[in-house]
């Protein structure tokens, strides 16, 4: 532990993955464990760990990197955070991202810009950037993100780690701050596909306290490993390696298919006609979902207060405008008008028709076939800066978006290089087959 907070001052200094350290605690723990001595059943005992700042730690600040946020100082754990502690995981601190998890890069975080480990004139990716770039940069070995839309598997691409986003219902999501509640998912990143099936069998399993979390068995994803993919059908959709997807990423991916074969799998090309339709389903569902769970921010039992203020409406008018930024003030926006009287059957009930639409497609695949592999994103990491148009940042995102919308477990792991940066391979399973994709993902590492 002394050691990774030496090693976090050496080398956070050029990337700025973190926003807070729990130095005094986590030696405090440390020293604690190696007086006691640890359980030789968990696995991960001892071991520091970052945390995304939207997963609620108690007694240290979690601000989802918002203004809004900047002093929340949790009376409770996440129960991700219950459960790591249960192991005697280290917390070290907790890491940069984009305000409340919106966007792509961390470029929309409040406090600081977060860099890619590999080149630090590119974005991390987003929005679990500080998790990707932390454990790319070799500060700790695992770190918790959380995945809307792609921000464990995006990032972790970018960053040349391996990030996985379980099944919606897998883990819990009490004490994770509200994105869209109908696709958020905490998840690991980690360097190695091992370690990141030993954090998933720490966080997973069935919790009161999230009414959406399953209560399915969940087993040992370390376990078939090493079992290969001799045998097993691999659906490669040709809307992945479509249109606006990198030559050289295409490149990658195709390689990746090839080694899958050589390996012993059968990989065969299908077709999801509907997922091109999972970018506007995506940003309609996800901006309605987020402009009512964002309502608690009014200035009164959360977070920011403006103090120049004349009377209630003024109170949350003022708290809000200055609180949150540009990015979450866009979706709350789209998000209000498209669950409004007026707009709600053309957008709200239109995207949820497509919705079932695009997991059909899915399902038809999956009675086929074992996995989905693809590219994570259509390009490696781009410039900081470079990207300042929302929709244009948010067509990033559309081949790691449909897996969120059918609740479909989806993992990234490194696939070589594009121009010297890392490229992700998007390995996609059927619902509560994360197993299945930890034995692929293995099996190609
Ligand atoms: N980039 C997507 C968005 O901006 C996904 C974010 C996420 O998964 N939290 O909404």
């Amino acid at each position: 532990t002394k050691q990774t907070f030496a090693t976090i001052k050496e080398r956070d200094e050029k990337v700025e993955a973190f926003l807070a350290l729990n130095e005094d605690k986590a030696l405090a723990k440390a020293r604690q464990l190696d007086q006691d001595g640890i359980d030789v059943n968990n696995v991960l005992a001892g071991i520091p760990m970052g945390i995304k700042d939207n997963i609620v730690t108690e007694g240290l600040t979690t601000t989802a990197a918002s203004k809004m946020l900047a002093n929340f100082n949790p009376i409770y754990n996440a129960t991700v955070m219950d459960k790591l502690n249960a192991q005697d995981v280290i917390t070290v601190g907790k890491l940069n991202m984009d305000e409340f998890a919106m966007g792509g890069s961390t470029e929309t975080s409040a406090f600081k810009q977060t860099k890619n480990a590999w080149d630090q004139t590119k974005v991390p990716g987003g929005s679990s950037g500080g998790s990707a770039a932390a454990v790319a940069s070799g500060q700790v070995v695992a770190s918790l993100g959380s995945d809307t839309g792609g921000s464990i598997r995006q990032p972790a691409a970018y960053n040349g780690i391996v990030g996985v986003k379980p099944t919606y219902g897998r883990v819990s999501r009490f004490g994770l701050i509200a994105f869209a509640s109908s696709m958020d998912q905490i998840g690991p990143m980690t360097r190695t596909v091992k370690d990141n099936a030993l954090v998933l069998n720490a966080i997973s399993g069935h919790d009161s306290r999230d009414f959406t979390s399953s209560p399915k068995q969940v087993p040992d994803f370390s376990k078939d490993l090493d079992k290969g993919v001799k045998g097993m059908k691999i659906a490669l959709p040709k809307e992945f390696l479509g249109e606006g997807v990198q030559a050289e990423v295409k490149d990658a991916i195709l390689a990746a298919a090839k080694k899958f074969e050589e390996l012993g799998a059968i990989v065969e090309e299908v077709s999801l006609p509907y997922s091109k339709y999972g970018l506007p389903v995506y940003y309609i569902m996800a901006s309605s979902e987020a402009s009512s769970n964002l309502q608690r921010f009014d200035g009164i039992r959360y977070g920011y207060r403006a103090d120049d203020v004349k009377n209630l409406e003024d109170v949350y008018v003022k708290s809000r405008s200055q609180g949150f930024g540009d990015e979450v003030k866009r979706r709350i926006m789209l998000g209000t008008f498209s669950l409004s009287a007026g707009t709600y059957d053309a957008y709200f009930k239109k995207a949820g028709q497509v919705r079932t639409l695009i997991c059909q497609d899915f399902a038809r695949i999956f009675e086929k076939y074992d996995l989905i592999m693809g590219p994570t994103a259509p390009t490696p990491a781009f410039g900081l800066g470079e990207e300042t148009d929302p929709v244009v940042m948010y067509a990033n995102d559309i081949l790691t978006i449909p897996v969120n919308l059918a609740g479909l477990p989806g993992m990234s792991l490194p696939a070589g290089f594009a121009n010297g940066l890392p490229v992700g391979l998007q390995l996609i399973a059927p619902h509560f087959e994360e197993a299945r994709m930890y034995q692929a993902g293995f099996a190609f590492e």
